[in-house]
């Protein structure tokens, strides 16, 4: 999908991406220092919000089957695969994310697709990360000054994000569900910073209208891989609970910001090692005052053992529930939930 800049509707031609040369769309599998790509010139597109919000999810992953992808993957990667026809390039972190999509990235290969690898340092180590970065940069013909002058463009996104977050879990102003899409879009900001700021402007003014709401219900967390379930949030506050804590779209969303450009994605705890991530959900299911915690993993997923590993350290109460393929909430997992909901509702009253 390469379009020339005359071709491209003015509006995203903001401050965020002028630059007088083709403008590529690249994809992206995960988060990664999205800076780096708009420093570039270049747009990104997080293929995960592409395949969700695409109008028929699961036509796609009908796609990736008919092409020889086996059921038994996880319906991301199926979900994924088709769309490397909409991007020039793609970013795949090799170390730190997901086995299956380094797989799936030597399928793309062999069709043709450039692909480039981005590592999150095993060790965590900021040497090892800038070094990364530096690859990517040079990869995408930029340097450290533009992605400087990209993240000051940037970070004020990302702060409102965090005010989204705040006034969802200290005032519920905001729901789980308004909460989960807007920070779960930081990983590429619609492609279009400028207008993502814009919606987002309008959104906060919106919410400073409405009254902060009673807090009755059970509180939750939802950690895990970002969930494929299409009404999982609604669901849930049907059954008269809410999610004050969406793990990963909160991450995406760079919580720990400083001027330093390496050391946000040192503390952006998703691509690195269990124990790590683990002290990040203790100290905000603190903070959060949660009740319990919805352990989502997606099925064929090797993260499920990350979940195994919560549950042992955790002292809240949790459950686990399992997708597949993109759709609603099935009914089984309704009635756990139900069951899981209405047992910290009681714990909730009786502890009052
Ligand atoms: S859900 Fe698991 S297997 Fe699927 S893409 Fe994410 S990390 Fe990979």
């Amino acid at each position: 999908m390469r379009l020339t800049l005359k071709k491209i509707h003015l509006s995203t031609l903001n401050k965020y991406s002028i630059r007088n040369k083709t403008l590529k769309t690249i994809g992206i599998t995960s988060t990664i220092p999205v800076e780096i790509i708009y420093a570039s010139g270049n747009r990104p597109m997080d293929l995960n919000n592409a395949f969700i919000t695409s109008q028929n999810p699961m036509e796609l992953i009908r796609q990736a089957e008919h092409s020889g992808l086996s059921r038994n993957l996880c319906g991301w990667i199926r979900g994924l695969y088709p769309l490397s026809n909409k991007v020039d390039e793609i970013v795949v972190i090799a170390a730190g994310d997901c086995s299956n999509m380094v797989a799936l990235a030597d399928l793309w290969k062999d069709e043709k697709v450039p692909v480039i690898f981005f590592d999150y340092p095993h060790q965590r180590t900021r040497n090892e990360l800038k070094i990364s970065m530096e690859r990517l940069i040079k990869h995408f013909g930029t340097d450290w000054n533009e992605v400087k002058k990209s993240r000051l463009l940037l970070d004020p996104i990302r702060r409102k994000l965090h005010e989204i977050d705040r006034l969802t879990w200290q005032e519920s102003k905001v729901s789980g569900e308004e909460n989960h899409i807007w920070l779960l879009n930081s990983s590429d900001f619609n492609g279009n910073p400028g207008k993502f700021e814009k919606a987002l402007d309008a959104f906060l003014k919106k919410v400073s209208e409405r009254t902060p709401q009673e807090n009755k219900k059970p509180r939750l967390g939802l950690i895990g891989v970002p969930t494929i379930m299409t009404d999982l949030h609604k669901k849930v506050s049907q059954l008269g609970a809410k999610i004050v804590y969406n793990e990963v779209a909160h991450q995406f969303t760079l919580p720990e910001l400083t001027d330093d450009l390496v050391d946000p994605y040192l503390k952006y705890t998703y691509p690195y090692d269990t124990q790590f991530r683990l002290q990040t959900i203790r100290t905000e299911t603190k903070r959060r005052n949660l009740d319990g915690l919805i352990l989502y993993v997606e099925n064929f997923c090797y993260k499920n053992i990350q979940n195994t590993y919560f549950r042992r350290k955790l002292a809240i109460p949790s459950i686990e529930i399992e997708g597949g393929n993109p759709g609603p909430v099935d009914d089984r997992t309704q009635i756990r939930l139900e069951g899981f909901i209405q047992m910290l509702s009681l714990r909730k009253r009786n502890t009052k």
